[in-house]
């Protein structure tokens, strides 16, 4: 078991007013262990699940050779033995797209075929249709030998898949392309890990939920709904538990009800200098937990560890704890870069780097070195193809509107210095991260 003295030493090798992004990245990695419950679902119900098993093709797809276009199938022998250039063979009769022709066809013979059809015994050719002349009396066709090769328009068995072969590995996230691949393979039914279960809730004393008026001083919880919508488009079981107040027997109840019920806890708020040392005290108890300053823009302080439902570590059941700023933007900013990752690991699947392009700044940004800043961008192509980002607006960590207008994020990494105008920089596209 990890004790939170080799939490504290994975940290303690760097400053702990500013841990590196990578080093916070690589602990949370070293700690996600994935989710060993394995279920069967139908294919229908497969999307976006988590493989759990390699898929080997337990047939060739096709599973056996066919025709690639609408025309004509022959033996391709009959082209070197063409005399005048030309090819005249007698049409034997038709094959549809599951109306295969039963007879074997001679070397003077073709067939009439149509796109999917079983290539019909003796051929191996298949000359388009738009290249024949046709007698008028429709019982011979004649062609240029020289447009085709022999084996041309013929689809192989196996050509897509071969039987035997992986189609799919363990860690697969599946789409809707493997969804296809999987009935193209006559499979009903695949093995995917559990979804991973994660609880959220966010703290503060000013927080009102909507529907409730709110007085002075207070504002909208937005953070929950936040967190909901990136949990759900990672297919994980998004548990809400609410508004907590910051009051220490609330939030011990709220994180040993979460532990209980969940693989992973998510709070925001509460976890910033001055405020922390409610939390501090309370995830201090219930686990393992280490307070990091990232050296990170936004999202400087976050808690990170594990809380156990039975109050002290070792205790009952335990969760991966991720205690999350509560400015609105740090929220998505650290949850992307140092809690995505987690969730993948430990829902089973094997991480995909993020699209990472290199674009043209636009203007001058300013940055310090000694922290990675996650700038707000609104990127686009020019006209010669390039990559054109400038940041959006306000780049305050409590301005949400900055994220909604983005469409990807500046990674100004940890050592670059300021960026000047028609530098290159690099951004994460909220599309395919998102
Ligand atoms: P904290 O990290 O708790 O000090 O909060 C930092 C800032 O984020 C404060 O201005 C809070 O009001 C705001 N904030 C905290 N939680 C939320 C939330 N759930 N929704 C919107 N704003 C929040
Ligand atoms: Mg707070």
């Amino acid at each position: 078991m990890t004790t939170s003295n080799e939490l504290s030493r994975c940290v303690a090798q760097f400053d702990p007013q500013a841990l590196p992004v990578t080093a916070a990245q690589a602990i949370v990695r070293q700690w996600a262990t994935p989710v060993s419950t394995v279920e069967r679902v139908s294919l229908a119900d497969a999307l976006d699940r988590v493989l759990a098993e390699d898929i080997v093709s337990p047939i060739d797809v096709p599973a056996y050779d066919n025709s690639a276009m609408d025309g004509y199938a022959f033996d391709g022998a009959a082209l070197a033995a063409a005399n005048d250039g030309s090819v005249t063979l007698a049409v034997a009769g038709k094959a549809l797209a599951g109306h295969p022709f039963a007879d074997h066809v001679t070397a003077a013979q073709c067939v009439r075929v149509m796109t999917g059809a079983l290539m019909p015994a003796g051929c191996d050719t298949v000359v388009p249709q738009e290249q024949v002349e046709a007698a008028s009396d429709g019982q011979s066709v004649r062609f240029a030998a020289a447009a085709l090769k022999s084996g041309a328009n013929r689809r192989r068995a196996g050509e897509d898949l071969a039987r035997g072969a992986p189609a799919l590995r363990a860690g697969r996230i599946v789409r809707a392309s493997d969804l296809g691949l999987l009935a193209s393979l006559g499979i009903g039914e695949v093995a995917v890990r559990r979804r991973l279960r994660v609880a959220f809730f966010s703290t503060g004393d000013e927080l009102r939920s909507i529907g409730q008026p709110l007085e002075p001083g207070c504002v909208y919880d937005s953070n929950r709904y936040t967190l909901l919508a990136m949990l759900r488009r990672l297919n994980v079981d998004a548990i809400d538990l609410g508004v907590v107040r910051d009051e220490p027997a609330a939030l011990e109840k709220a994180l040993l009800a979460a532990a209980a019920s969940a693989d992973v806890i998510l709070t925001s708020g509460g976890v910033s200098v001055g405020e922390a040392d409610l939390t501090k005290q309370l995830s201090r108890a219930l686990g393992d937990v280490a307070f990091w300053s990232l050296a990170m823009r936004p999202g400087r302080p976050m808690a990170f560890g594990r809380v156990w439902s039975g109050g002290r570590a070792g205790a009952g059941d335990p969760a991966l704890f991720f205690g999350l700023p509560g400015n609105p933007v740090a929220v998505m900013v650290t949850f992307y870069q140092i809690v995505r990752d987690a969730l993948l690991i430990m829902a089973g699947a094997t991480l995909q780097p993020a699209p990472v392009l290199h674009a043209s700044s636009a203007v001058s940004i300013r940055k310090r070195p000694g922290r990675t800043e996650f700038q707000r961008g609104t990127a686009r192509r020019n006209a010669d193809g390039r990559w054109q980002v400038a940041p959006t607006g306000s780049q305050g960590s409590g301005v949400l509107s900055s994220m909604s207008e983005a469409n990807c994020f500046i990674v100004l990494a940890h050592d670059q210095p300021d960026v000047d105008a028609g530098d290159t920089v690099e951004i994460m596209l909220f599309d395919g991260l998102i």
